[in-house]
């Protein structure tokens, strides 16, 4: 069997709970691998600046190779190898009229992350598709099996739109727990930012502090000790205001802190997770080696990888692995749609030390409706409830779809 296409579907709808509340637009980005004994895979990339333009390279590399080989396709996307190159390879011999410029001894933009390790991270989800479907089993059985017959969700509810008013924190909190789900998270950068003086010098005041407490406790009151919550600081605070934070915030007994500091330097996240009551959890854009460097170097409690972004399925349980190696946990991060959220379930269930996966779009339904199963709902009461369907075990919504194809774009 022979790959013989890699094609994408971008589909733009509202976004109803943008980050920080209000409305804004959401894109997603479908892709599907094509073979010539009419079996397909699907996948998803996050449509990042230059994604589409790695997939189109992606696409010369894998077609005309064999769907199963998916770790030495990825490999090569990710790290290269050496002369004369795998069989099958045809990165010295670009066959369309793509202006690529080959990179013979390493990845195709000499860098293990990006565009191109992000679009392959979406053409890895699809040749899991493929290969569970040519295996006909489950996804989850190629990754090693399933500790678990349904994986956890959690609910990333950003903040409410008037951040000042406590109630519609308390009645935010609630609404998770209403909906099902045992553990929710905050933006806490988004908390009191109607208190920010200075948007550059990653402090916040005394009287800004205050606010985000004021209003996460209101969220701990209004759903009681038995509900997890956790935090996001999308790496925006200094070390000393990050361990403040943790400091003051610690009597809320928050499940984590995540990305507190600009996650360019290991050392100062080490520094903030030494003195923090909070577990510190980072790695929503890391690939497996930023992994390794920040569990070496003792800076996170809780690793958190995105399967749009480090590499792909395969590439997560390797770095699930190595955190469990060293006794950590391992929440999952989800800025995708539904099937990169589904997929990222199988991830999840396949490994041992698996927390939560986290979910995003409870009010941009469309997000969570794209892919389907037959007589089975994609999210029921706070899980993920994975079947032994073949591959990922969900196909397109096409109706979804149509009705939110980009315009310029092509349904698959
Ligand atoms: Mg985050």
């Amino acid at each position: 069997m022979k790959i013989t296409d890699v094609r994408t579907m971008l589909l733009r709808g509202p976004r109803m709970h943008n980050v920080g509340g209000g409305e804004g637009i959401a894109t997603k980005l479908i892709i599907q691998v094509d073979t010539d004994a009419g079996l397909y895979g699907l996948g998803e990339a996050d449509d990042f600046m230059g994604v589409r333009e790695a997939i189109a390279y992606i696409r010369e590399a894998v077609v005309g190779r064999d769907p199963l080989e998916i770790g030495p396709m990825v490999s090569e996307m990710l790290y290269g190898t050496l002369p004369p190159h795998p069989p099958g390879s045809r990165r010295d011999t670009p066959r369309s009229s793509h202006a690529f410029r080959p990179v013979l001894m390493c990845s195709p933009t000499a860098t293990p992350t990006g565009p191109i390790v992000w679009g392959m991270s979406g053409v890895e989800i699809a040749l899991c598709d493929l290969a569970g479907k040519i295996c006909q089993t489950p996804v989850y059985n190629l990754l090693g099996g399933k500790y678990r017959d349904r994986v956890r969700v959690y609910l990333d509810r950003s903040s409410p739109d008037d951040v000042s008013n406590l109630d519609a924190w308390k009645r935010m909190g609630l609404q998770v727990v209403e909906d099902g789900f045992s553990h929710m998270k905050f933006d806490i950068d988004f908390a009191a930012p109607d208190y920010t003086e200075d948007v550059w010098n990653r402090s916040i005041s005394l009287s800004h502090m205050n606010q985000i407490i004021e209003r996460l406790s209101a969220v701990r009151q209004a759903v009681g000790w038995n509900i997890e919550i956790c935090v996001d600081g999308h790496m925006h605070f200094n070390g000393t205001t990050a361990i403040q934070l943790a400091q003051e915030l610690a009597p809320l007994k928050l499940t984590w802190f995540e990305d507190p500091t600009p996650i360019t330097n290991p050392d100062s996240c080490a520094d903030v997770r030494a003195k923090s009551p909070i577990p510190i959890c980072v790695g929503e854009m890391f690939i497996a080696e930023h992994f390794r460097l920040f569990i070496d170097s003792h800076a996170c409690d809780i690793i958190h990888p995105d399967v749009m972004f480090c590499g792909g399925l395969h590439e997560a349980r390797k770095i699930a692995d190595y955190a469990e190696l060293n006794h950590m946990p391992m929440a999952m991060h989800g800025n995708g749609g539904s099937l990169a959220t589904i997929a990222a379930a199988h991830v999840a269930a396949a490994s041992r030390n698996f927390l939560g996966l986290e979910y995003h779009w409870i009010e941009s339904t469309w997000i969570g409706e794209y892919v389907r199963r037959e007589g089975m709902p994609l999210f029921t009461d706070g899980y993920i409830t994975l079947p032994d369907t073949p591959g990922l075990g969900v196909e397109l919504n096409r109706d979804v779809c149509e009705r939110y194809l980009a315009p310029g774009e092509k349904m698959l």
